[in-house]
């Protein structure tokens, strides 16, 4: 269902830092966990075509996103994913509705000739976000803006779903109830799902096999339970 092998080799200085991911998972919902500068988020952002690639390939329920052999590399638009980034990345100088319309009015998805509004409308319900439709990210709340970045991720009617800390920035009494509202849409939604997540506890709510990482390199896999008995 997801198969992964990554390379690239980003310099920072004197140092380099090798990426060098390869999984193959037939769980429709995957987690990587792994500590701080472990390679999470280079991966996420290679496979939402945002980081090039020395070489590798990346297929997602039988789509082939990225090939080099092939010399396949789809556009980032053409791989309709809906990227969650850590800290939401909601652009300050856009209001909500703006925020959400952003993938698809700048050309990055034009859902099967359906005008915008049908598909932004139904994520603006869905999350209750009418009231804050014309506010600004500044002036509303963590989860309100959890929300607000999950919509415009989904609006995009993905193909698979990238969670990079989804849950981070939230204080713990929201995390916990936005972990669960996360969970539900997962199973409503059966959309594939990568995780990237420091906490064992959104890996049981919200991945059905969990990938070690560490140095840029996949240790080993486990479930999400034994995750949590691990730790
Ligand atoms: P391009 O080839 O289009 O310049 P890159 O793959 O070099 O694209 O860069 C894409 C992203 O990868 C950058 O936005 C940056 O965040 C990250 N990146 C680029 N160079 C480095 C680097 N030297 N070290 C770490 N990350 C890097
Ligand atoms: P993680 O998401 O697991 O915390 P990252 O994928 O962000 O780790 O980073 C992996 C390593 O790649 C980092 O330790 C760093 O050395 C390097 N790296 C990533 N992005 C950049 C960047 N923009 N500039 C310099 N180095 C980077």
């Amino acid at each position: 269902m997801i198969s992964l092998d990554i390379h690239r080799r980003v310099e920072a200085g004197t140092r380099a830092f090798d990426l060098d991911v390869s999984l193959s998972s037939q769980a429709r919902r995957i987690a990587l966990f792994g500590p701080s500068g472990a390679g999470k988020s280079l991966t996420i952002r290679a496979i939402a075509g945002l980081l090039r690639l020395d070489r590798g390939c990346i297929v997602v329920n039988g789509v082939t996103l990225y090939d080099s052999d092939r010399g396949i590399a789809l556009s980032p638009q053409a791989r309709r994913l809906g990227y969650l980034q850590q800290d939401y990345g909601l652009f300050p100088h856009l209001t909500v509705i703006q925020n959400i319309a952003f993938g698809l009015t700048r050309g990055w998805l034009n859902p099967r000739g359906r005008r915008l509004p049908e598909v932004a409308r139904r994520w603006v319900d869905a999350f209750d976000l009418d009231a804050i439709l014309n506010s600004y990210p500044s002036e509303i709340s963590g989860g309100q803006k959890q929300r607000v970045a999950l919509a415009r991720a989904l609006s995009v009617e993905p193909r698979l779903l990238l969670l990079d800390e989804p849950l981070a920035a939230l204080d713990a009494g929201l995390r916990v109830r936005m972990r669960e509202e996360l969970a539900a849409l997962q199973s409503r939604l059966d959309i594939p799902t990568i995780l990237i997540t420091h906490d064992p506890q959104d890996a049981v709510m919200l991945a059905d096999q969990v990938f070690r990482i560490r140095d840029g390199r996949i240790e080993g896999d486990c479930t999400p339970q034994g995750l949590m008995a691990a730790q």
